[in-house]
């Protein structure tokens, strides 16, 4: 079985690619090209525009590459990562860790602060109680209880010149799905740049990265899902050097007596988040899209929109509890609705 180690396969966003049919007055024009994989437990796709098909086909690689690269050292479904070997001394010893695994605990307990703690990559323990994808079980409150002290955020102890990460309490665990794939998506599009690529769409999932746009188009379309209605969308929106990420309940979920239990948890009751049906961050990078949709999630509508209001270069489409769809102020005019 393909272990899951993000999210979903269907993503939250889904691009919406169009070929590029409007005038190129260069005499050669960019050679578009597209590739898909499954890494990361999702779905990856990468689109590439390109000088010439030899830099198409590097850049994709190049891509691929650093995802895959990143997985090793992030997924805790792999032994050797940065993240497992952390976590499995929790409460004993600092680990030495890459660059890029400092950089995204780092990242994360930015997000962790601008969200309140609703952002938290301390929920490891309370990601594998519940198991929603894999055992879908509801476990009991004194079992959720007797985790709480291990969900502390700021226990997390990172040192910037050592590169090491220390958990102090032994049984916390980190668990970087949250925001991990955001952050693959702005490293890939960073390596499909150094490779030639001149534009591009990284998609994880819902966790899309869109860099430059399509020849003779303006930037990259994408849609924004309906929570509760099977390919259907609510909104299309041009992304261009921008990121957009979506955390939903109707992807990783399961039903027990009419009630949804799905994979974004509350990092106070340790449950599943009741305030939202879905969560669309466009920012300029992934990892805060992706940080932010999982932190605005647990928030609610009200305060996570008031966030977004607060910070530049970040808005959002916000889906409540009971269905009503709000837009951030400096989204309103570029949305097209179906
Ligand atoms: P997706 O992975 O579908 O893009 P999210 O970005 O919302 O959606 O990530 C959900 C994942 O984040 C969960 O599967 C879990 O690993 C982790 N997670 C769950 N609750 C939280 C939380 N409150 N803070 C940080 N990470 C969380
Ligand atoms: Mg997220």
């Amino acid at each position: 079985m393909m272990r899951a180690w993000f999210s979903g396969v269907i993503g939250g966003v889904m691009v919406i690619l169009l070929a590029g049919c409007g005038t190129i007055r260069s005499t050669e024009p960019p050679v578009v090209g597209k590739r898909a994989q499954m890494h990361m437990g999702t779905l990856v796709s990468i689109t590439t525009v390109a000088p010439t098909k030899a830099i198409a086909q590097a850049s994709m690689d190049a891509g691929f590459h650093e995802v895959k690269r990143l997985e090793q050292l992030l997924s805790t479904w792999i032994q050797t990562s940065d993240v497992s070997q952390v976590n499995a001394a929790a409460g004993r010893e600092p680990v030495a860790v890459g660059p890029e695994t400092l950089e995204v605990v780092l990242r994360s307990l930015e997000m962790a602060g601008l969200t309140e703690g609703g952002f938290n990559i301390a929920i490891g323990p309370a990601v594998e109680a519940w198991s929603v994808v894999d055992d879908q079980r509801i476990p009991s409150h004194a079992e959720l209880q007797s985790l709480k002290p291990l969900i502390d955020w700021s226990a997390i102890r990172v040192d910037r010149t050592a590169h090491t990460i220390f958990l102090p309490v032994r049984g916390m665990r980190i668990d970087i799905g949250g925001i991990g794939k955001g952050y693959a998506a702005d490293r890939a599009a960073d390596a499909m740049k150094k490779a030639g690529a001149i534009g591009g769409v990284i998609a994880l999932s819902g966790d899309i990265k869109a860099f430059g746009n399509l020849p003779g188009m303006k930037g990259f379309s994408v849609g924004i899902r309906h929570p509760r209605q099977d390919g259907a969308l609510v909104a299309t929106i041009d992304l261009q050097d921008e990121a957009i990420s979506t955390a939903g309940d109707y992807e990783r979920y399961f039903e027990r007596a009419g009630i949804r239990y799905h994979h974004i948890l509350d990092p106070v009751l340790l449950e599943p988040a009741r305030k939202c049906q879905s969560v669309t961050v466009i920012a300029t990078e992934g990892t805060v899209a992706d940080g932010l949709d999982t932190g605005i999630f647990v928030l609610g509508p009200e305060r996570g929109m008031a966030l977004v209001e607060r910070l530049p270069d970040v808005e959002a489409v916000i889906i409540d509890d009971r269905g009503r769809m709000t837009v951030s102020s400096g989204l309103r005019s570029r949305l097209r609705y179906p």
